[in-house]
């Protein structure tokens, strides 16, 4: 570890008041962050963390990544291990901005640096078996699921389930990628043959006839002060989410309801730093959990600028030991995503703005990334839109041209 010649690293050793008795550590502005991953939410981490007097450094395979362009970065690949070592060089503390990061590298971080939020919520939550038992174990439901490793385990699941139904890989899947929703039993064949080439177990989930999806942002520290953020209600096009809209438009109890479990999965699965909670909610108030995440989520962008403490100012509040930040929601807002082939027109807007978010009240704050090619449906940046009400919000983001393509 670096940082053993200034005031954090006094406080990084061993019972100086830094230390809590529980042996959490309290790691001060002036230490550097290491972040696994240098995309756009360790691009905000950092954002955050700096405001905050931060330092940071991020490793990843892409030169000048999001996150590179506003902090330091090792350029390598994420399972280069020499690479990983030099990140524990450089960091006081180490997180990470994506799941999947490669197990050796995640042990040997563990090893050689402080990672506070341990291997075992990645190990979790890296597989949709492994996982949807963790959340059952935490008193919490899931859509009904069987685990299936032939093509007639899937016709006979299939059947006890009825149709659709919806057969996924157990990792690697994301924004929809690796499912199929099994309409007809005609097709359990070729569902089973064509998810079969990922090498990985399989998984069907039962439909859940949703009225809503919402979602849940949890932090934990590691003193076991847990804070939710209001429940986000999301919109996906295609796979990928649009749309956030808070606050959700459901009943009170089920916004407390919503809140509760995620606080419950927080508690449960022990985390540190934050939790993404990926609930359908049906028409009878039934909440289900689809899928959890264990780190700053697309549907809580919308906290930047809309709540007290964002999502990623509360995570780096949490992986350093502070106490959490206030995550009461200032204002109504929608976030919107902008995809590849959303720049083009939101460039425009900003150079000459229509006067619809003024006559609206809206007020639209604009996100970007850095990425350097805008690729169709790739995630460019966000907007956040302020406004009185959800309503004037999305009536603003239907009257711009931004999202007419
Ligand atoms: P996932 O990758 O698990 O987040 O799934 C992507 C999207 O597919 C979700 O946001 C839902 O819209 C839909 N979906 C996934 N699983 C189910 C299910 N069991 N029932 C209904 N819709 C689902």
């Amino acid at each position: 570890m670096s940082g053993t010649n200034g005031p954090v690293g006094e406080r990084l050793a061993p019972g100086v008041p830094g230390d809590r008795a529980d042996g959490a550590k309290v790691i001060l502005p002036g230490a550097t962050v290491g972040i696994l991953g240098g995309g756009q939410l360790g691009r905000m981490m950092a954002n955050a963390g700096s405001a905050m007097g931060y330092r940071f450094v991020a490793l990843d395979p892409t030169p000048d990544a999001p996150c590179g362009q506003v902090a330091e970065q090792i350029v390598a690949a994420y399972d280069d291990r020499e690479a990983a070592r030099e990140l524990a060089r450089r960091a006081d503390v180490i997180t990470y901005e994506f799941e999947n990061v490669d197990a050796g590298v995640a042990a040997m971080l563990k090893e050689e640096s402080y990672v506070p939020q341990g291997s075992g919520l990645l190990y979790t939550t890296q597989h949709r078996l492994r996982e949807k038992r963790a959340i059952e174990a935490a008193g919490v439901r899931v859509a009904p699921y069987a685990e299936i490793r032939s093509a007639d385990e899937l016709r006979e699941a299939a059947e006890r389930f009825g149709l659709p139904c919806v057969l996924k890989t157990a990792t690697g899947g994301y924004d929809g990628k690796g499912q199929w929703v099994i309409r007809s039993m005609d097709e359990t064949g070729e569902a089973f043959e064509t998810l079969s080439k990922a090498r990985t177990e399989l998984v069907l989930e039962q439909f859940i006839r949703f009225e809503k999806e919402l979602s849940v942002i949890a932090a934990r520290n590691p003193q076991g002060e847990i804070r939710t953020f209001p429940a986000a209600e999301n919109i996906h096009v295609e796979n990928i989410l649009h749309l956030s809209i808070v606050p959700a438009r459901v009943n009170a109890a089920v916004l407390a309801e919503a809140e509760k479990l995620a606080a419950r999965i927080a508690e449960g699965l022990g985390v540190v730093g934050l939790i993404a909670v990926e609930m359908f909610l049906t028409a009878d108030g039934g909440i289900f959990v689809n899928e959890l995440a264990p780190r700053p989520h697309n549907s809580g962008h919308y906290t930047m600028e809309a709540c007290r403490t964002s999502q990623f100012e509360q995570h780096i509040r949490a992986v350093c030991g502070l106490p959490l930040g206030d995550p009461s929601l200032m204002s109504p807002v929608v976030m919107a995503n902008v995809l590849g082939e959303h720049v083009g027109p939101l460039l425009e807007w900003m150079a000459a703005p229509d006067e619809a978010a003024a006559r609206l009240g809206a007020a639209p704050k604009v996100h970007l990334y850095g990425k350097h090619e805008a690729k169709h449906k790739r995630k460019m940046g966000h907007v956040n839109v302020l406004a009185k009400d959800t309503d004037t919000a999305l009536a603003w983001i239907s009257e711009t041209n931004i999202w007419r393509v």
